[in-house]
């Protein structure tokens, strides 16, 4: 059994920069309420080590940012790296809650972006709905139209001067087909796709992969990144993926006969929790015992 160690894998730029504001604020902050509004990424260990550090979350993924602000009421509020809309920010200087914002460059750059073009036009932004990057996208601009499938384009006519461009983290092929249908019916629209490199060559990693069996993919559940990579996985005829939280999860049927198991990991997933998943298969190729560690070995930084 031969165990690949996919690279690049796990953490981003942007997610140890979030991460570093987070303990940087902590540690300058001791005593006063600090809360993330949100998970500061999706992975349980992230927020389970910020919480360790007295940071709270307020977290439901049926509420919007805006929603979720209401539950803040004095401290200091930390914007996650999935950007923040102007209304939110706003909002938290209006309740007097002192800001800390740790969001991605990347997605910066694409408010930036959208926020010069709905001056003279009209914005398709392809994203997830509900996730906080598109909900804190969209809500810059009434002329930023949300497009999840193809089909969210019906009814949207006689928009001006289209731009085309997506969330950082979504899937190369899957939105490639998307724009492909926004550039049908706007064939003169301008296209940014703006899928951030990090994800870009995480992605292309898997889709490079030859002769493997079965891709394991490290990562929160919901983690769009990490659900993206197990797909990817299919797309590129790896016939068996399975996403992980921990070493914890694995199953010996997952990887049992199996000749070639390539692991890699989302960028909001830490690289230890990948090692561990790396050392316990490479462990069990060469003597074949099935012995997880235990939950309290299982550690984040
Ligand atoms: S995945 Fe990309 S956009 Fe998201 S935090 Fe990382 S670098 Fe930034």
């Amino acid at each position: 059994m031969e165990i690949i160690n996919v690279v690049p894998h796990g953490y981003c730029a942007g997610v140890i920069r979030a991460i570093k504001t987070a303990q940087k604020t902590a540690k300058e902050n001791p005593g006063r309420k600090i809360t993330m509004l949100g998970m500061i990424v999706h992975n349980e260990f992230v927020v389970r080590e910020c919480e360790r550090l007295g940071i709270g979350f307020v977290e439901n993924p049926k509420k919007t940012r805006e929603e979720l602000l209401d539950e803040i009421d004095e401290g200091i509020v930390i914007f996650t790296a999935h950007g923040i809309s102007d209304k939110v920010r706003e909002k938290a200087c209006a309740k007097g809650l002192s800001i800390v914002d740790a969001s991605c460059p990347d997605v910066i750059r694409t408010h930036t972006l959208v926020r010069s073009h709905v001056e003279n036009g009209d914005v398709l932004y392809i994203g997830k709905k509900n996730h906080p990057e598109s909900e804190g996208t969209v809500s810059l601009s009434p002329r930023i139209h949300l497009i999840t499938k193809a089909e969210d384009l019906e009814g949207l006519d006689g928009l001006e001067n289209v731009l085309i461009t997506c969330q950082t983290t979504l899937s190369l092929r899957d939105t490639r087909g998307i724009i492909n249908a926004c550039l049908e019916k706007y064939p003169k629209a301008a296209v940014a796709e703006e899928i951030c490199a990090a994800t870009r060559m995480r992605q292309e990693a898997v889709m490079n992969l030859t002769d493997t069996d079965c891709l394991i993919v490290v990562g929160d559940p919901r983690s769009n990144n990490s659900n993206q990579l197990k797909r990817i996985a299919f797309d590129a005829g790896i016939k068996e993926a399975f996403l992980i939280g921990s070493v914890l999860d694995l199953k010996e049927e997952m990887v049992k006969n199996k000749n070639r198991i390539a692991v890699t990991s989302g960028s909001s997933t830490p690289n230890s929790l990948t090692n561990q998943v790396i050392d316990f298969l490479k462990q069990y190729a060469i003597d074949g015992i099935w012995q997880l560690p235990s939950e309290a070995l299982v550690r984040l930084l």
